[in-house]
């Protein structure tokens, strides 16, 4: 039973994500359900966003003509109950209920037994699932339990397949339904634009769909590459005459005959013909002819879809070089949109015709968010419900405050974030005035404002805005770009233009922290748990030549400058630390064995562990700087993934935990007479920056977008207010409690247009 059930949903979920759009997959969900049940009737019911309605939207059993026209107002009838207690209900005899209401001629007089499951999506309901039958009898324990466990397998079928009928090919002159995707917030902002949607390298399921008017240059394209594809294997196949028998080797014709014009390579010259862009015709074709094979009976057969996917994924990838080579028209307010968006699909975007970004995975804390907000690019993470490949060149609203994406809005919707827009603009234009004044409270406590770098355009930026130092300089930003480690040399250029730029302030360069997101595409990492596996100082002190080579190049790079401090990553145990600072001297002796003039640099210790954080006075008496790395540490602290979209909403970096955490870390460097700095995300956000302050912090080191702003926030407010203000917080229990709390301070103080963008 338990492994048939498991089939039943197994079947069921994966026909129903293969679906058209909404009502097709409605239609299916109610079919299955039906027939794996054995009832009479399946209905579904959903709530309509704009009336709160729920409205009756497909049904197998009842009368179908209803469809789309039948509704129950909330919390009406026993459909509207079930929504309500958010609980399933099941009656024997559904007309002896309080509740009961019936429905005109949706049919549903003759049937009793009733059992209605509420349909839940990320905290909301979105319907109800209902089965009906003539019999007079309650359904079992075991039904009850199939129906609720289909109903949570399918809301995000549901929730996903919503936003896909809304997105759907219009009827000319229908409107299209506005839809809302949730989301985490990425960067602050708000942006209108058009999508232009990236799909990763040679992946025929996630090819964007677009119409094309050249026709002919498409199909050009497809022709080159099918020509390409057909070299490629006629090359191997030459390779491997001697070596097999010819009836084996005959299977190389076979397999070029697949792409003929007279067999798949026909079917997606006439889509391109019919105006599809020719990898969304690949794609297509490709797909339908895979799943058919994948549903053969025999079991050679069913292996032929590998093959087939096989060639589509060849010719896909040169169609791929081809465009890339071309380089790609970007409208002028381009919104990128992809599954996963990576450093280098942000970097192909000429950055003025940028303004928005969407990914489908990821959360706020990825390091691709992280990069958004230094860039000051509004962006939402997590979309899981966004149908991404369906968005190219449509307009799209990024609501970067609140995590949300907005498609086909209303006029007067769209009229607000136009609004926004404008508003947003002239803050910056009213932060710039800020850019050379000092960061100083009202009764004159000066703070330091540093930036995070990782990119060459951070620095131009991050000078632009006003920084007084570099807190953070991700080096694995420039191995990521890389096919292969950077050579010493290769590094002490790329480090020696970091520190002149900033000369004489001074910059702060992080050592290799690889691992747990950040993967090296030449040095893969394969981990069940890689954010508690091998990352940040594990790596590099297995790795000695890694890091000697690294600590040599910022060495070398340092000469004549003498600006550069060197911070460890991940350091969970003093002996890391230890064996570190062993190696950086050893690595200081050669470079000056080698006629380098360098000073040993200062070395500074990461608390973005928890245990960093109780030996925090062990660490700060052996390193010279003690920095927060504020999104691990609380990734740590509070057991959130910082990447996972599900969680996000418990990654709170005003949980009290964290705040005690962040407290305690200040006053371990202050007693051992060390600096402490704090470089994560949190440092940029005004309400923290006033809290950080209050717990004596030495340095701030943020994205380069946020400088002014807390700068703005500290200028308006008194050190000796912020401490009262950290006294009250440092009493509540609660993250939102704290927030609220912060909340009203940045009102009281005038404040209050950084509260949207603020991180709750
Ligand atoms: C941190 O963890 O807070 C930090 C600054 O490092 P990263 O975001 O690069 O992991
Ligand atoms: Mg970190």
């Amino acid at each position: 039973m338990v492994t048939m059930m498991l089939e039943t949903l197994r079947n069921v979920v994966q026909e129903v994500n293969t679906a058209e759009g909404l009502a097709d997959a409605l239609g299916i969900i109610v079919r299955r359900v039906r027939d794996a049940m054995g009832t009479e009737v399946c209905s579904v019911y959903l709530i309509d966003e704009t009336t709160g309605r729920l409205v009756f939207r497909a049904t197998e059993g009842l009368n179908a003509g209803q469809v789309g026209l039948a509704s129950l107002a909330p919390g009406e009838g026993l459909v509207g109950l079930v929504a309500e207690r958010e609980e399933p209900v099941n009656l024997e005899n559904a007309e002896s209920h309080p509740r009961f209401q019936l429905l005109q001629d949706l049919g549903e007089e003759s049937f009793h037994a009733f059992l209605g499951v509420p349909i839940i999506h990320q905290r909301e309901v979105l319907g109800v699932l209902v089965v009906q039958q003539r019999e007079r009898r309650r359904f079992d324990e075991s039904e009850e339990a199939f129906l609720v466990t289909m109903s949570a397998q399918l809301a995000g079928v549901i929730a996903h397949a919503r936003v896909t009928g809304s997105v759907a090919e219009q009827l000319p002159g229908v409107a299209a339904a506005p839809a809302r995707v949730s989301g985490i917030p990425g960067a602050p902002g708000v942006a209108i634009g058009t999508a232009v949607v990236v799909s990763p390298v040679a992946d025929l399921f996630t090819v964007p769909r677009r119409l094309v008017d050249d026709r002919r240059r498409e199909l050009r394209a497809f022709r080159n590459a099918l020509d390409a594809v057909r070299a490629d294997i006629q090359a191997v196949s030459d390779n491997l005459r001697g070596e097999m028998s010819p009836e084996d080797h005959a299977l190389f014709d076979v397999y070029l005959g697949i792409l003929d014009d007279s067999a798949i390579g026909g079917e997606v010259a006439a889509m391109i013909k019919a105006g599809h862009w020719a990898q969304g015709a690949l794609a297509a074709v490709m797909i339908r002819h895979i799943r058919h094979f994948e549903r053969m009976e025999h079991s050679y057969l069913r292996e032929r879809a590998v093959d087939v996917k096989d060639l589509g994924t060849r010719v896909l990838g040169y169609l791929q070089d081809a465009d890339r080579v071309q380089g790609r028209d970007y409208p002028e307010h381009t919104v990128l949109v992809g599954e996963e968006l990576t450093a280098s699909a942000l970097g192909e975007v000429p950055r003025e015709r940028l303004v928005g970004l969407i990914s489908v995975r990821g959360s706020g804390n990825s390091h691709v968010a992280i990069l958004a907000r230094a860039m000051g690019v509004p962006t939402v993470m997590g979309a899981v419900d966004l149908p991404y490949t369906r968005l190219q060149d449509r307009e799209l609203i990024v609501d970067g405050y609140n995590g949300t994406v907005h498609l086909n809005p209303l006029s007067e919707v769209r009229a607000r974030y136009q609004a926004l827009v404008d508003q947003d603009q002239a803050l910056s234009r009213d932060l710039e005035s800020l850019r050379d004044l000092p960061c100083e409270t009202p009764d004159g406590h000066r703070i330091p404002l540093w930036v995070n770098t990782g990119l060459m355009a951070d620095v131009t930026r991050s000078l632009e805005q006003g920084a007084e130092g570099v807190g953070l300089y991700r080096t694995e930003v420039p191995f990521l770009l890389r096919e292969r480690f950077p050579s010493e040399e290769e590094q002490r250029q790329i480090y020696r233009e970091q520190l002149e730029a900033f000369a004489p302030r001074p910059v702060t360069m992080r050592t290799l922290d690889i691992g747990g997101d950040k993967a090296l595409p030449y040095f893969p990492i394969q981990e069940d748990n890689p954010f508690l596996g091998w990352r940040g100082i594990r790596v590099t002190l297995d790795h000695p030549e890694i890091f000697l080579a690294q600590v040599r190049a910022m060495l070398k790079a340092n000469e004549g400058l003498n600006n550069l401090r060197i911070m460890l990553p991940m350091i969970s145990h003093v002996a890391e630390l230890d064996e570190a600072i062993q190696l950086i001297r050893r690595s200081h002796r050669e470079v000056v064995q080698e006629g380098v003039e360098v000073a040993l640099p200062p070395v500074g210790v990461m608390v973005e562990v928890p245990a960093a954080v109780y030996q925090a006075r062990a660490l700060a008496r052996r390193a010279d700087f003690l920095s927060v790395g504020s999104n691990d540490l609380t990734q740590y602290l509070l057991a959130v993934d910082r990447n996972n979209a599900r969680v996000a909403d418990l990654y709170h970096s005003f949980h009290p935990a964290v705040l005690r955490a962040l407290q305690d870390v200040a006053s371990a460097g202050r007693e051992a007479g060390k600096p402490v700095s704090i470089c994560g995300e949190l440092a940029g956000d005004p309400l923290a920056a006033i809290l950080l302050l209050a717990m004596g912090y030495d340095v701030l080191s943020m994205n380069a977008t946020s400088l002014t702003r807390v700068k703005k926030a500290v200028r308006n407010i008194g050190y000796q207010r912020a401490r009262e203000v950290l006294e009250d917080v440092m009493t509540l229990d609660h993250a939102t409690a704290v927030y609220q709390y912060l909340e009203r301070v940045m009102r009281e103080h005038g404040l209050q247009q950084f509260l949207h963008g603020a991180v709750s």
